[in-house]
């Protein structure tokens, strides 16, 4: 399964947040493995829509689709040459397939700050700087490699443009990620770029760790906001997020709207992570379960199937879709069928977010 990295300097909330993500997924769903790797935290992901197909079709219970993180511990100024955990830090970066960068912006003169005062934009440069240089090592150390191997012709030379021109912006200490335009615009192929296995062109979420004036704060989330383009900032407060999980729903939802909010930090990040990864889900009912399925973008049926089990996309025939809104319009699959909302689609059909399908298919 694909993981989210969660990092940040020492302090800033990144355990109670990791707290509260695993112990929200223990008690969502019952996913045993969650609690297999100390340092993974599989949260589910909410879906309103999964109530709904349960009702339509009487199921006994919802799963939802999950999303991954870890706790990566270990950045400090001088990462990057090896300072603390440096080189395991590093390692565990290169594994995740996003990163969640935690700052701190809640005020608390019993918790110690590291760079002596509390400065989201300051924590953020800190560890960007620390990635950055990390990346630029990388990267002055492949350059001449892949200009031997491109004269060989053993490598092919889109790797090469793509490393010098991620080395110009490096250099600048911008994040390949925030430069992801400008890279494209400069006709660096994204595939070979990824070939580089370079830290900061993954994708970054960041969280704005705060505390009840900060949520409310409109001026601190617009400067974050512009801050962190194109990525998403998320705002939340670690410590009411952690009493939060351990609440019934209806005592949750109350405090959270004392506070101002809407969501539950932890569901935003939980969304936002998703759509970051790139995935997506589609969705099966039925009177056992209803069922979120994780699919990336542009999968197939057949793809989407395997998902299921692997005999499913070798046996694959046919799926049968209803869009969720179709179905709930026409109030069951049968009135949908009636309806003509029901649509057979072949192996070439690519998966549109939420699709509610039957496949069909030989063992
Ligand atoms: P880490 O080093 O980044 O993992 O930080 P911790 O999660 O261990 O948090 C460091 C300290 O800050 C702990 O004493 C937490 O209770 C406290 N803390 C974390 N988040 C918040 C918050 O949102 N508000 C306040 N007031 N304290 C927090």
């Amino acid at each position: 399964a694909l993981t989210i990295g969660i990092v940040g300097l020492p302090n800033v909330g990144k355990s109670t947040l990791f707290n509260a993500l695993t112990r929200a997924g223990v008690l969502a769903a019952n996913y045993p493995f969650a609690t297999i790797e100390p340092n993974i935290g599989v949260v589910s992901l909410p879906d309103p829509r999964l109530q709904t197909l349960a009702e339509i079709f009487g199921s006994e219970r919802v799963v939802p689709a999950t999303v991954s993180f870890v706790d990566i511990a270990g950045i400090v100024r001088g990462a990057s040459e090896g300072e603390g955990m440096g080189n395991q830090f590093l390692a565990n970066i290169r594994e995740a397939d996003a990163i969640c960068q935690v700052v701190r912006a809640f005020v608390d003169e019993d918790v110690h700050h590291v760079a002596g005062r509390v400065d989201p934009a300051d924590d953020l440069e800190t560890i960007n700087t620390e990635l950055v240089l990390a990346d630029l090592q990388t990267v002055e150390r492949a350059i001449p490699r892949l200009e031997k191997e491109v004269r060989g012709k053993k490598t092919d030379p889109a790797v090469l443009t793509a490393a010098q021109k991620a080395y110009e912006v490096l250099a600048e200490g911008t994040t390949l990620f925030a430069a992801q335009d400008r890279l494209v615009k400069d006709g660096v192929d994204p595939q070979a770029l990824r070939e580089l296995q370079l830290m900061t062109s993954k994708p970054f979420i960041y969280v704005v760790n705060t505390d009840e004036a900060g949520l409310a704060d409109e001026g601190l989330r617009a400067r974050m906001r512009e801050l962190v383009a194109p990525a998403e900032a998320i705002f939340l407060d670690a410590k009411l997020e952690s009493e939060l999980v351990d609440l019934d729903p209806e005592d949750a939802a109350e405090m959270l709207a004392s506070t101002g909010q809407d969501e539950a930090g932890l569901d935003q990040l939980a969304r936002v992570g998703f759509q970051t990864l790139g995935l997506q889900t589609y969705l099966t009912a039925g009177p056992k379960e209803a069922r979120a399925w994780t699919i990336r973008a542009g999968w197939t049926a057949p793809q989407a199937a395997g998902v299921i089990h692997t005999d499913f996309e070798r046996g694959f025939i046919k799926a049968e879709v209803v869009s969720f809104d179709d179905l709930v319009e026409a109030g069951s699959i049968a009135a949908a069928r009636s309806a003509g909302k029901a649509r057979v689609e072949g192996k070439d059909y690519v998966m549109a977010d939420g699709d509610v399908v039957e496949f069909r298919f030989n063992v």
